[in-house]
């Protein structure tokens, strides 16, 4: 473990998933935005592992509003705003990362299986299903937890649909 500043990794993180994703694939579209709480405290954490938590989340979020803009602009519908917004909130004895997104959403019969090994909605070479089982494996080896909300109930203004991932790991 290292001490880490992870309002930094998930500021880079976020750049990074929105860079890779418009470089594969240029209609990619998106905006992006980081709400950083400026008291966050540095954290002992394992920061590669955390980094691909936090890839694996805002990947899974650029994907599900980068879907959604796809369907919405066959059907003619031009209104759509994709958003994905990564904030982090210091709560005393612990910190809270959210990755949110106003994309498609998790339908509650997916919703009990996105956290198993190898569980995927996407096409056929698009998802390995392992992202999720994974983040939620590095989490929990942080002794946080990680939470899903879909549609989002806490912490959002911009997105009211879509999803919330949040990330809570002790300092
Ligand atoms: P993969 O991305 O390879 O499919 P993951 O473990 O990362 O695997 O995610 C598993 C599944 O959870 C996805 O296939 C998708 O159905 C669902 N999912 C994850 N994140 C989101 C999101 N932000 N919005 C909608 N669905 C999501
Ligand atoms: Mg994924």
């Amino acid at each position: 473990k290292e001490l880490t500043d992870l309002n930094a990794l998930a500021d880079e993180y976020l750049r990074l998933a929105y860079h890779g994703l418009r470089a594969k694939d240029k209609s990619f579209q998106a905006d992006f935005k980081a709400d950083l709480d400026p008291n966050l405290p540095k954290s002992e954490v394992m920061p590669q592992d955390m980094g691909r938590v936090l890839l694996n989340l805002i990947n899974n979020a650029f994907y599900a509003v980068n879907e959604k803009r796809k369907k919405l602009l066959e059907s003619g519908d031009t209104s759509y705003k994709p958003l994905v917004k990564v904030k982090t909130r210091s709560l005393g004895n612990a910190i809270e990362i959210s990755v949110m997104d106003n994309g498609e959403g998790i339908p509650e019969s997916v919703k009990s299986k996105i956290f198993q090994p190898f569980f995927t909605t996407k096409p056929t070479g698009q998802g390995t299903g392992l992202g999720l089982s994974l983040s939620y494996d590095i989490v929990k080896a942080h002794e946080g937890t990680l939470l899903v909300e879909s549609p989002p109930k806490s912490g959002i203004e911009e997105i009211l649909s879509g999803t919330l991932f949040i990330i809570t790991i002790p300092v």
